[in-house]
């Protein structure tokens, strides 16, 4: 038997569970791996409330880094005792031991450990295909990241940073807005301040050429305020709830408008992008342009305690629970 968090109802954080499930095996494509750390994803939440659906019971998780321990028949290209690290489904990371398919493994280079991989995967191929595939950034501009101090907004704020694009961060308390200054944003908008109005004010009027939007429900119309003409509005997560049905004509008047709604799942959805997006990410991490803040850690037999700290916004960058 190895141990997992279930949950068998969605719901609060309650309906997590701790408990014995038996040990899994890789099928012929698959890989058998201990986990060393598990990444802690807004996701995890949606899996867990029921807004994004799985059947139940369900071991919730999309992230983690560890060990392989043993491998299907048909996987030539790992071994056993290899270090790896993944992102995105099928989910099932909350667990000290799972199989995935092996296709999805990279593995993790030498120079960083398990915490750090289990913490930069998913946040870090994010953050790779927001600004270098879904609008790729240009040095000298002015982009918005909302949640500007989270997971994905602290890794935001200093990629951009290091490809010379200037950021502007939102963020809900004075102390979020000193650590993703910290981290490379050049203004911060604190709490319910207008955003367009600040946008405009700080951008000369110009405004922005995109906005990286992952609250959704609360913040989207101010966002699409805050766009240039022919602005992108990347409407990337639901932290506030998801984002109503949007009537076309509005992206019209202000301004011929593009609107898309990513997700990492289709952008590494080949190999070969998934492969992509990590080695871009490994090198920015390696050479130190971008440092991965692993800020809380918690026991995964208290996923209960990380995921009320990350619904109650009081997390900041990465957080990892170990097995
Ligand atoms: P974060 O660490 O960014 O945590 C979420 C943050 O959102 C909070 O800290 C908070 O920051 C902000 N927030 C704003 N409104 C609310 C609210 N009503 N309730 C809770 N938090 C709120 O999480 P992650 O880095 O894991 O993920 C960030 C976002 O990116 C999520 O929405 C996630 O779903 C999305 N995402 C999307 C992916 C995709 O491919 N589409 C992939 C990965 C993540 P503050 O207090 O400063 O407002």
């Amino acid at each position: 038997m190895t141990k997992a968090i279930r949950i068998h109802a969605n719901g609060g954080p309650e309906v997590m569970k701790w408990e014995d499930v038996p040990t899994p095996e890789a099928g012929p494509n698959e890989a058998l791996i201990r986990h060393e750390a598990v990444g802690l994803n807004y996701i995890d939440v949606y899996f867990r409330s029921g807004l994004y659906k799985s059947p139940l019971p369900a071991t919730i998780g999309m992230e983690g880094s560890g060990v392989v321990l043993a491998l299907g028949s048909n996987v030539t290209d790992l071994a056993v005792g290899d270090r790896v690290a993944y992102a995105g489904g099928p989910i099932g990371a909350y667990a000290t031991q799972r199989v995935i398919p092996a296709d999805r493994l990279v593995k993790l280079p030498d120079e960083i450990d398990f915490k750090t991989g289990a913490a930069m995967m998913l946040q870090g191929l994010t953050a790779q295909y927001l600004l270098r595939r879904t609008y790729k950034v240009q040095a000298g501009q002015t982009i918005l990241v909302h949640a500007a101090a989270g997971g994905v907004g602290l890794i935001m704020c200093q990629w951009a940073k290091y490809l010379g694009v200037n950021v502007i961060g939102v963020v809900s308390t004075a102390d979020k807005a000193d650590l993703a200054r910290a981290h490379g944003a050049d203004h911060v908008i604190v709490g319910n301040q207008d955003l367009p109005a600040e946008v405009k004010r700080i951008t000369g009027g110009a405004m922005v050429p995109v906005v990286y939007d992952s609250v959704g429900k609360d913040t989207f119309n101010a966002s699409l305020d805050c766009l240039a003409p022919l602005g992108m509005m990347v409407t990337f997560g639901n932290a506030s709830g998801p984002v109503p049905p949007v009537d076309l004509g509005v992206l019209t008047a202000k301004g011929s408008l593009f609107v898309t709604r990513p997700t990492l799942a289709t952008y590494t959805a080949k190999r070969a992008d998934l492969v992509a997006g990590a080695n871009e990410l490994f090198d920015v991490v390696i050479k130190g342009a971008v440092k991965i803040r692993v800020n809380q850690t918690f026991p995964l037999s208290e996923a209960v305690a990380a995921h009320v700290a990350l619904e109650g916004r009081l997390t900041t960058g990465s957080t990892v629970l170990i097995p």
